[in-house]
């Protein structure tokens, strides 16, 4: 499949067109940001672990009745996908109260949310992700009614499927962000990455990060380990390709 013209370059991914209308290519660069983009650094093979550890995280998914955008991995830090038109809705599940729900509200950071948390925000940087409600979503005109309710429903499997996947690993699935968008024909399905960007994700036994947060405290020369060791614990040999 080749790779044409630019569609889209987001702060760590870029989606390119190709051949087929209902096809891109999207490329997981090397960049790594916090605070909406203000921080910016780049961590070698970064993409490709991040790219590898989604497409795994995706075909477990297909394969537990989740309709993804993925279709194939081209390169290890390359991922042919179904051309989505993304709803800005970030939608968040949180398992343990940590990060900017404890920053927010009087819980305290590490107790357990039984039923868990299931949150939207709107993703837009300039307004700094402000959380939504069903009321500002439909105001907004980002999703229906009906949209919403697919969104909490796919959103909240997901993370079923994802806590039994990860504690497999010896990983805890602390929290973590998804994205949706319509495929061509209109069909909601899940897009953009989930990998140490977009979750917590903790050692079972250590409690250790795993994931982006270590950068977001300023621990940079820790994190590519664990993203290295996320993907050592997901992946079989055969998958391991970088
Ligand atoms: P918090 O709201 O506590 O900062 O984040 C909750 C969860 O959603 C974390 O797993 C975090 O990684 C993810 N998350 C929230 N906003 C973003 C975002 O803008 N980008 C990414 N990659 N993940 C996000």
């Amino acid at each position: 499949m080749d790779k044409k013209e630019l569609i889209n370059s987001g702060k760590v991914k870029s989606v390119f067109a190709t051949d087929k209308d209902d096809e891109v290519i999207i490329e997981f660069r090397d960049d790594m940001t916090a605070g909406d983009g203000e921080r910016k650094e780049v961590m070698n093979d970064k993409g490709a672990y991040n790219a590898v550890i989604s497409a795994k995280i995706f075909k477990v998914l297909d394969e537990n009745g989740i309709a993804t955008q993925f279709v194939d991995l081209i390169e290890p830090n390359v991922m042919l996908a179904k051309k989505l038109e993304m709803i800005p809705i970030e939608v968040i599940v949180r398992n343990i109260a940590t990060g900017s729900l404890v920053r927010k509200y009087p819980l305290e950071d590490g107790t357990k949310l039984e039923p868990p948390i299931l949150q939207m925000d709107f993703k837009a940087d300039e307004y700094h992700d402000p959380m939504l409600n069903d009321s500002i979503i439909k105001s907004l005109g980002i999703a229906t009614q009906e949209e919403i309710d697919i969104l909490t429903e796919e959103a909240l499997k997901i993370n079923e499927i994802l806590i039994e996947f990860f504690e497999d690993a010896g990983i805890i699935l602390v929290d973590f962000k998804v994205e949706f968008g319509k495929d061509v024909n209109g069909n909601i399905l899940l897009g953009d990455e989930i990998s140490p960007d977009s979750c917590r994700l903790w050692d079972s036994k250590t409690l250790d990060m795993l994931d982006k947060e270590l950068f977001r405290k300023g621990k940079d020369d820790e994190v590519m380990d664990a993203y290295i060791e996320v993907y050592n614990r997901i992946l079989t040999d055969e998958e391991k390709v970088i």
